[in-house]
């Protein structure tokens, strides 16, 4: 959106691209890509006119784009018409909410913390990326900033402030560092215009007691029931036996207990190795549980599971869920037994 409000200016016509044909009528074409499994045929990339660019080619080694594109006002109209089309085929117009509605930027870049599984190794600190203005357009009714780790910059007070200052509803939807707050911290975000769930991360067991701590000094200033994601099936040792899963298994569930007794809600990120795991369809039943609040907030695992088998057709035989959780528990009986008739509702 940047380059492209950047080539308007120089008064260059812009097309949005969504296939790889007849690229050599353009005098210049950019492609983006932010995963790094997403397909692009590599002989377009030789093409002279072709300039690529992101996480996606490079992981945490990509080029920034040149600051007169960095900071420049993205363009809030180059997906008008795809969503126009996308609408006009039934498409909900909820899901173009963020094209439609925000004004959306970095008002940070770069973490601190060098966690293993995270892209974001580039920078060893927080800094300021682009001020508010650099990407803030009025008529847009709310902010979306896609910060690393905001809570991290050391100005992050003043920023704050300026957000506040517009009156728009805003969020930071990359989730927030739950460990780095404080009562100033916390005094102000909860009592901020804040859009939809406050979001936050318990990637690793190890930090249960600093969350946990955190946790009481949300719940001084607000009643809400913040969000975590807890990432799973990721190897710190880089060790995948029997005994790892199993212990990623619980340290899963100690997690979701933990925010449950704090009456926040868990969303399960599942870290793609996961699929390697003789548990597979363990975690694929936990995260179908965790991650439908409406269903998380009711059920514990068990009854989650028990309500597949009851909507399932299946003559004669258990629903998937159901068979994931009795081959776990055939084989973990005291595992099962301490988590799986935890409920939300309970605590
Ligand atoms: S705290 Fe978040 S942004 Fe920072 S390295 Fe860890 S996962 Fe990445």
């Amino acid at each position: 959106m940047k380059i492209s409000g950047y080539e308007k200016e120089q008064n260059n016509n812009i097309t949005l691209k969504l296939d790889y044909n007849d690229l050599d009528k353009f005098d210049k074409v950019y492609i983006s890509k932010v995963f790094t499994d997403t397909y692009i045929p590599e002989d377009i990339l030789t093409l002279s006119n072709i300039e690529y660019g992101g996480t996606g080619f490079f992981y945490d080694k990509a080029p920034p784009l040149p600051d007169y594109i960095e900071h420049h006002m993205p363009d809030y109209h180059l997906y008008d018409e795809w969503i126009q089309d996308k609408i006009n085929h039934g498409c909900n117009r909820k899901e173009f909410k963020e094209y439609l509605d925000y004004s959306i930027g970095f008002l940070t870049r770069g973490c601190f913390r060098k966690c293993g599984f995270c892209v974001n190794k580039k920078y060893d600190h927080v800094f300021l990326n682009s001020p508010l203005e650099e990407f803030y357009d009025p008529t847009k009714k709310k902010i979306c900033l896609l910060d690393d780790n905001f809570f991290g910059f050391k100005d992050w007070k003043e920023h704050l402030n300026k957000l506040q200052a517009t009156g728009k509803p805003f969020k930071f939807k990359q989730g927030m560092d739950e460990r780095i707050l404080n009562e100033e911290k916390c005094k102000m975000l909860f009592s901020s215009k804040y859009d939809g769930d406050f979001t936050f991360a318990f990637d690793n067991i190890k930090d249960a007691d600093v969350i946990k701590g955190k946790l009481q000094l949300i719940r001084k200033h607000t009643d809400v029931i913040p969000k975590f994601y807890v990432l799973c099936g990721f190897d710190r040792k880089d060790k995948y036996d029997d005994m790892f899963w199993v212990q990623d298994i619980i340290d899963t569930f100690e997690r979701i207990k933990i925010l449950s007794e704090y009456k926040s809600l868990p969303y399960i990120m599942r870290f793609n190795r996961y699929e390697d795991s003789p548990y597979k369809g363990m975690y694929i039943t936990l995260a179908r549980w965790c991650n439908q609040p409406s269903i998380f907030k009711k059920k514990s695992f068990r009854e989650y599971c028990e309500m597949n088998q009851e909507y399932t057709q299946t003559k004669n035989g258990l629903c998937s869920s159901m068979r994931y959780l009795t081959d776990f528990e055939n084989r973990y009986p005291d595992i099962a037994d301490k988590y799986f008739d935890l409920k939300f509702s309970d605590y």
